[in-house]
Formats: structure tokens, sequence, C-alpha cells
């Protein structure tokens, strides 16, 4: 194993999706709130806990499932985006004995910006949401038109608007169908 492995983002899930490890690279960068305050050692909390998304999760459980019907890795390209960085990450996810699955997040690229309020999870929200990509962190501004965070801003004139709309996790249709053609390589 790479060296430098033990200070990536780890999170570990058992058979049931359950959360059986989580390091805290993983909680600091994920600013998980929902886990900042559980024990690092054994958390038994489903993905549902966390991954607020329906179909959001039910990707993610798409992909686990085929992890551990194969017994080897894939990567799932992502942002993780905070609201003074942009980020991409590259999340390998492992099979585990006991169809445990591991989840290890490479960050490949960031770029720092202005903070953006629309990111900010402390802002105060109004009445109204926006669908927001898990995966490419484009937000729908109409349906089937989603944009990047920054242009979003301003198409929806957000900077001069009373209150920002809550962000619902969601995922697009680009980010879909390139998710359902993801599959482990066999092993030789
Ligand atoms: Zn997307």
């Amino acid at each position: 194993m790479h060296p430098s492995t033990d200070t990536l983002p780890q999170l570990t899930l058992d058979a049931r999706n359950r959360i059986a490890s989580v390091n805290r690279a993983w909680v600091d960068a994920t600013r998980c709130d929902g886990l900042r305050d559980q024990s690092l050692e054994v958390i038994d909390r489903t993905l549902a806990d966390f991954v607020k998304g329906v179909q959001v999760r039910q990707l993610w459980e798409i992909l686990l499932e085929r992890v551990r019907a194969v017994g080897a890795p894939i990567f799932v390209p992502m942002r993780a985006d905070t609201p003074g960085q942009r980020r991409v990450w590259d999340v390998e996810v492992h099979p585990l004995p006991e169809r445990g699955v591991q989840l290890v997040a490479h960050c490949v690229w960031k770029e720092e910006r202005p903070a953006l309020a629309l990111l900010d999870p402390a802002v105060p929200r109004g009445e109204e949401s926006l669908p927001h990509c898990a995966w490419c962190n484009r937000i729908q501004i109409r349906i089937g038109a989603w944009e990047e965070v920054e242009d979003a801003q301003m198409t929806l004139r957000l900077d001069a608007a009373e209150s920002l709309p809550a962000l619902k996790q969601a995922v697009c249709d680009r980010c879909k169908q390139s998710l359902l053609k993801t599959f482990p390589a066999r092993l030789a």
C-alpha cells in the first residue's frame, strides 16, 4: 500500500452499507458534520444518514454492489467543492472481505476562488430549493439545464436575491449516464 494512504480520507462500509469506520481526514475533507460528533471507531450509521438525495444514494448502491460482485475496484471521479475551493476527487472504491467496501478519496486537482455563499451550509436559506449534482457540482437552473455554481448564481441573479435557495442533492443526466457505465475491470 502507498505510504501516504493513511492520511487520505477513508471510509469503510459493511455488507449492509453501514459505516464501519471513517478517519479524521474524511470527516474534515467532506465537512460531514453529521459524522463529526460520532466516534471515529464504530459508527454504525447507514449511507442514508449522510447521502440525503435518493437518486444519489441509489447510484452509489449500484456502484458498491458492482464492486462487491466483481471483487475489483472502481474509480469514481467527482467534484468535491468547498465554498472557497474547486476540487476534483477520484474516489477509489475497493472490495473488502465479507462484502465490505472501502472508499479512499484522492484529490487530483484543486483551485482557490472567492467563497461562494450558495455552497456555504452556514448561510440561511429560503423556501425554494435547487437540484445540485453530487458528481459534477452543477446546479439545475431549469429542467434539463445545468450550470456551474458561479454561472447559476449570475443566471438566477442570486447575488441580488433576498435569500438563497437551498441546494438539494441530485444527479444530472450526464453524470447518471456516465456512472451507469462504470464497471470494475475483472481481474485476470
Ligand atoms: Zn452532474
